[in-house]
């Protein structure tokens, strides 16, 4: 249905039962005092449980305010989002952001001490359960042994897995990460694409991960959804679990990733803009 031929890409039409997120003909738009910027235009996809879902488009097409609807932060001008068949109009914990610096964890506080926090201050689950909730999902990222550290004593991919611990915990129906690893170095990045792939491989959560790294779109993503520069429109959409880190250095990998690009920067075909 929403599978689109991309220039030669191999695509297979999704198969399986109803989307978990389903978002259709969305248009957003921010009124300014001078004038109208509008964001996205007509964008459609489905997220299906498990999914990694990569929504990769350069800088200003409206990435972010993506995810900040499906969030529940701002509404559209039109079109519709549901999650699980319910139509998102507000936020709500069954949508959780991680955040690009995983840093949000707070320095004072044990890694079982941040994992509960969430859980304690939104009083979502009995008081007598939070401890043990949050000890099975410290353990299920592989950070038992951690409980009691506090997060300054953890590198940089334990501090990603405290931070998506304490999301998980909540119990969400989908993760959002806005460009996560973008302000980390080169080498920093890759272990953490590699350490995120390794823990989702773990706990198979859902996630609806934005990059503007064609590389890393093709490396963390299992579907990918190619969006246009200003205002971001759906270009193509395609499969990329075939692809695992060890195919960096093959040569259709740096052909696929050529052929992404000008996907991204050819002209528009005959849209409509109103
Ligand atoms: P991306 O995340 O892909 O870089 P954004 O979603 O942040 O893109 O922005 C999409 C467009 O909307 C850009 O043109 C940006 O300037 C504009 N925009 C984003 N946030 C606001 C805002 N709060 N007010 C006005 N325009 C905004
Ligand atoms: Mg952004």
């Amino acid at each position: 249905m929403l599978v689109r031929a991309a220039d030669g890409i191999a695509m297979e039409p999704r198969v399986s039962g109803h989307a978990l997120l389903e978002v259709r003909d969305l248009v957003l738009q921010y009124k300014t005092w001078e004038h109208l910027v509008t964001a996205t235009w007509n964008v459609n996809f489905d997220v299906y449980a498990g999914d990694r879902f990569v929504l990769l488009g350069p800088s200003g097409c409206g990435k972010s305010s993506i995810l900040k609807a499906v969030g529940g932060f701002l509404a559209p001008v039109s079109g519709a989002m549901k999650l699980d068949g319910r139509l998102i109009t507000a936020p709500g914990p069954d949508r959780l952001m991680v955040f690009q610096e995983f840093e949000q964890l707070l320095p004072w506080k044990s890694v079982r001490d941040n994992v509960t926090f969430p859980m304690r201050v939104t009083r979502r689950f009995p008081a007598r359960e939070i401890e043990q909730r949050a000890d099975e999902v410290i353990e299920k990222v592989g950070l038992g042994r951690f409980v009691d550290a506090f997060p300054h004593t953890l590198s940089g991919g334990m501090k990603m897995r405290v931070a998506i611990a304490r999301a998980l915990a909540m119990e969400p129906a989908i993760l959002l990460m806005d460009e996560p690893f973008a302000a980390l170095d080169a080498l920093t990045r890759r272990r953490m694409q590699e350490e995120l792939l390794s823990l989702w491989q773990q706990t198979a959560f859902t996630m609806l991960f934005v990059t503007h790294s064609i590389e890393e779109a093709i490396l963390v993503g299992s579907r990918v959804l190619v969006l246009s520069p200003h205002p971001g429109r759906v270009r193509a959409e395609f499969n990329a679990h075939q692809f695992t880190l060890a195919d960096i250095e093959a040569p259709g990998f740096a052909a696929l990733q050529r052929r992404i690009h000008d996907m991204l920067f050819q002209k528009p075909l005959a849209e409509q803009r109103s």
